[in-house]
């Protein structure tokens, strides 16, 4: 039997694994980070801490929230992702949007994809029912606005377990969310194995045959017929560059700027978080209770029931790099365009609701899409491989978008990867 390894258990990683083993691979998934335990478990101890200022420097949640990790950039942007089990999928909202514009314009279709996507992972809108007086008004200001706001799909495992808590990017722990772990769990075939960070691949004779794993000082070679890297937009351009195989200074991240003002009784914070989004070119509007923020900027300091939210989450333009340490993503004048456009669309909403712009305040700059440093081209388009790469090495997660998205990318992710793993296993 071929034997595969796939690096990383996030939406790219758990998707190519299940797909690989379904064409019969034996198949070993390595994960650098361990089982995901949701934040919401220890979150009344951090109240007090909050409330004393002691909540400094984002990065001080990783002592509490190991999945979290954080990286930040110039103009003082967050970057945030998951380690661990299911990936950054473990934090997501559970958005479950099709955004393959820029892949179709390279000729890649993968409507089949999607279509199986619809059966293989739940996604609902029927949420309605659980929004809030204030989302509801929300909705309504968008539509007058004509910002035409749409309900978002939302991945849900089981809808009756969600309380509407509003913490899904603390990880859920009522068992509603659905993430991409679970489509690795009890199948036969996929093996999968934490606690394995992957340095780089191991190469012979122009081929792949297995990759390295690093446990503290000690090395471990992972023997393998096939090579998928699925360790994110940050992960994989590391791996490729420490295997000699250069990626380019093109990151994006979909950078999001939160707007709130003070409202009474908002109760944002416990409502099922972007519940509708507004599509516009460029970026999405939508109503979000930023915890980020709300732990760590000052500007936030006060009751959490009492913040009303908007997330602007926009395309940046292809500049940045991550080495493993330090994360370059330089925002050109471009996206500062962008931004300030949406933030005078987010002041009108706000103004709908009878809140001036002089009574709002920003949330930190924040992201969490990272990818576009291994980009397809159009003449990739039919094998979604490089001429860079072995014939039995392949990418299947963000690094492979031909650019920034400014919209939720797991389920277009998650389509890219299906097609990888045919294409790498047949
Ligand atoms: C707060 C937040 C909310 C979000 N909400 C949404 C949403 O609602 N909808 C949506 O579509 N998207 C959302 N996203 C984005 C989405 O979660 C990610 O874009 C998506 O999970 C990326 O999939 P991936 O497989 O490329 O990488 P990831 O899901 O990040 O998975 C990569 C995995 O590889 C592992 N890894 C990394 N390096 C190595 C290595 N060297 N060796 C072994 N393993 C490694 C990591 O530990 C990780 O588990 C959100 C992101 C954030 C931060």
């Amino acid at each position: 039997m071929r034997r595969a390894i796939v690096v990383g258990s996030g939406a790219g990683g758990c998707m190519a694994a299940r797909e690989l083993a379904r064409a019969g691979m034996d198949v070993t998934v390595l994960e650098a980070g361990g089982e995901f335990k949701p934040l919401t478990l220890v979150l009344n101890m951090l109240e007090p801490v909050r409330q004393a200022g002691l909540f400094f420097d984002e990065r001080m949640i990783q002592a509490l929230f190991p999945a979290m990790r954080i990286n930040k950039a110039e103009v003082g942007l967050v970057h945030v992702r998951g380690v661990g089990l299911g990936g950054t999928t473990t934090l997501a909202t559970g958005n479950a949007v099709r955004y393959d514009r820029y892949l179709k314009e390279l000729g890649i279709c993968l409507s089949e994809e999607f279509e199986e996507l619809a059966s293989e992972v739940p996604q609902t809108t029927e949420h309605r029912a659980m929004w809030s007086d204030l989302t509801n008004k929300l909705f309504e200001a968008f539509e007058r606005l004509g910002l035409d706001p749409q309900v978002t799909p939302k991945f849900m495992a089981d809808p009756s377990r969600c309380v509407a808590c509003g913490k899904c990017v603390l990880g859920c722990r009522f068992g509603a969310k659905w993430t991409a772990d679970e489509l690795i769990r009890n199948v036969d075939g996929v093996t999968v194995r934490t606690g394995c960070e992957v340095l780089s691949v191991v190469m012979e004779g122009g081929e792949a045959r297995g990759v390295v794993v690093g446990h503290g000082p000690l090395r471990e070679e992972v023997p393998a017929d096939l090579v998928v890297l699925s360790a994110g937009g940050l992960g994989t351009p590391q791996i490729l560059d420490a295997s000699g195989i250069p990626t380019r200074p093109t990151l994006f991240v979909d950078p999001v700027l939160c707007i709130a003002a003070p409202w009474e009784e908002a109760h944002l914070d416990a409502q099922l978080p972007m519940p509708f989004v507004s599509q516009q070119e460029d970026y999405i509007l939508s109503p979000y209770f930023d915890w980020l923020s709300f732990y760590f900027n000052k500007g936030w300091r006060m009751p959490s029931d009492g913040i009303m939210s908007i997330m602007i989450k926009m395309a940046d333009t292809s500049a940045g790099t991550f080495d493993g340490h330090h994360l370059s993503k330089p925002l050109a004048d471009a996206d500062w365009d962008t931004m300030v456009h949406a933030i005078d669309q987010v002041y009108a909403v706000f103004e709908q609701m009878g809140v001036p712009a002089k009574k709002t305040f920003y949330g930190t700059l924040n992201a969490g899409h990272p990818g576009g440093c291994f980009p397809l081209g159009a003449d990739e388009s039919e094998a979604l491989h490089s001429d860079l790469l072995p014939a039995n090495l392949y990418v299947a997660d963000a690094s492979l978008f031909p650019r920034s998205m400014g919209n939720p990318p797991m389920l277009t992710i998650m389509a890219l990867a299906k097609r990888v793993a045919r294409l790498a296993s047949a």
